[in-house]
């Protein structure tokens, strides 16, 4: 079994639907295909905005949102690789950044993210939602609006939270928001997802370094024709139809809920379970965990790097601990297609093999 929290298990009807002839782009039948798939993931965004479907991994569209926004200073809220990722990345768009850093396992504090704001110097905020190597979920319709407050927009990368979490793209008013296919989605890597505010768009089209394959006004121009500015993976569109199928017949409240009760199996465990009492902790604290991903703090006297091996030898394949915490930590990924009953079972092989690497 496979709770890697990213790529995520896909089933196999899913897989099976790549197997499917090749289809020209510029032709209907494509141009159905990417309908169907874009109509479904504004039912997973909660908008009524188009969804960009793009033939990039999720970085792809993080990078597409910092090329569209507006120009000015970024300020990145780092909790973690992926939120540190965004920094590298603003950067790396010339972009001068500020970085609020807390330590890996929390999230960033609103009123440090005010306090920054208020010296009216950015115009981009940036900050992971769900922040996969620490197992922390941070409020983006807060972020949002916080950065509205002081005349800025966020860059919300849900890339572990769309599908899992709660995201209410249009309630929450959010800016600009991207997730990828491999995640909670499940569906294989290598399509990423994106949608821009009406005014976030209208001001993309006066950025002047887009670039091409990251432009978001292209991505838009073709989107509402159903179709891409380039050949996409047409295979993965196949695959990303047959995933919606399943997401939509479930609908996202009970989607949610359901990794939410993932998440509680693994807090039971950890508080008043077997877990807790061979030592193992939760990295992120309550209130903040994230419903997709859990990251487990491995007593010395076990190793997270031999209890990851253990389990794997006993049939369970978990994400090793990112960077600086893989000594320290494991990775459960309990989203998209998995339940409360496999996530169980999982724990109790964690068991099994931490048990056996304490006596
Ligand atoms: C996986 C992940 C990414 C990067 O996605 P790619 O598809 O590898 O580009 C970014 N942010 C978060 C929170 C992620 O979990």
């Amino acid at each position: 079994m496979f709770f890697v929290p990213g790529p995520t298990e896909v089933r196999p009807e899913v897989l099976a639907a790549m197997t499917q002839p090749m289809i020209p782009h510029r032709s209907a039948a494509f141009e159905a295909l990417y309908a169907r798939c874009a109509a479904r993931l504004q039912t997973v965004f909660r908008t009524t905005r188009p969804v960009y479907i793009h033939t990039a991994s999720a970085t792809g569209m993080m990078e597409a949102g910092m090329r569209a926004a507006p120009a000015g200073r970024v300020l990145s809220l780092v909790n973690g690789a992926f939120s540190g990722r965004y920094a590298t990345i603003a950067r790396s768009c010339g972009r001068e950044v500020e970085e609020i850093s807390v330590p890996w396992g929390e999230a960033v504090p609103l009123e440090r993210v005010e306090d920054a704001l208020r010296t009216g110097r950015f115009a981009v905020v940036t900050g992971a939602h769900s922040e996969t190597t620490t197992g922390v979920l941070q409020d983006p319709q807060a972020i949002t609006a916080l950065a509205r407050r002081f005349g800025a927009v966020a860059l919300i990368d849900s890339v572990t939270g769309l599908g899992g979490a709660a995201v209410e793209t249009d309630a929450w008013a959010l800016d600009y928001v991207l997730s990828g296919s491999q995640k909670a989605i499940a569906a294989p890597p290598g399509l990423s997802f994106a949608v821009a505010s009406e005014a976030f768009l209208a001001q993309a089209a006066d950025q002047p370094a887009r670039g091409r394959y990251l432009d978001l006004i292209e991505l838009d121009t073709f989107a509402a024709q159903h179709n891409t500015p380039a050949t996409p993976a047409v295979s993965l569109f196949y695959a990303l139809d047959v995933a919606l199928d399943r997401i939509v017949a479930e609908t996202m409240d009970v989607r949610w809920a359901r990794h939410h009760a993932m998440q509680h199996a693994v807090e039971r465990w950890v508080e008043a379970g077997e877990g807790g009492a061979l030592g193992i902790g939760l990295l992120a604290p309550k209130g903040i965990r994230a419903p997709t991903v859990s990251v487990l703090t491995i007593p010395t006297g076990i190793g997270a790097e031999r209890l990851w091996a253990a389990v794997r030898d006993r049939g369970v394949t978990l994400g090793t601990g990112y960077g600086p915490l893989a000594p320290t930590t494991v990775r459960v990924g309990h989203m998209g297609e998995h339940t409360v009953e496999g996530v169980e079972h999982a724990l109790q092989v964690i068991a099994a093999a931490a048990r056996s690497l304490t006596t």
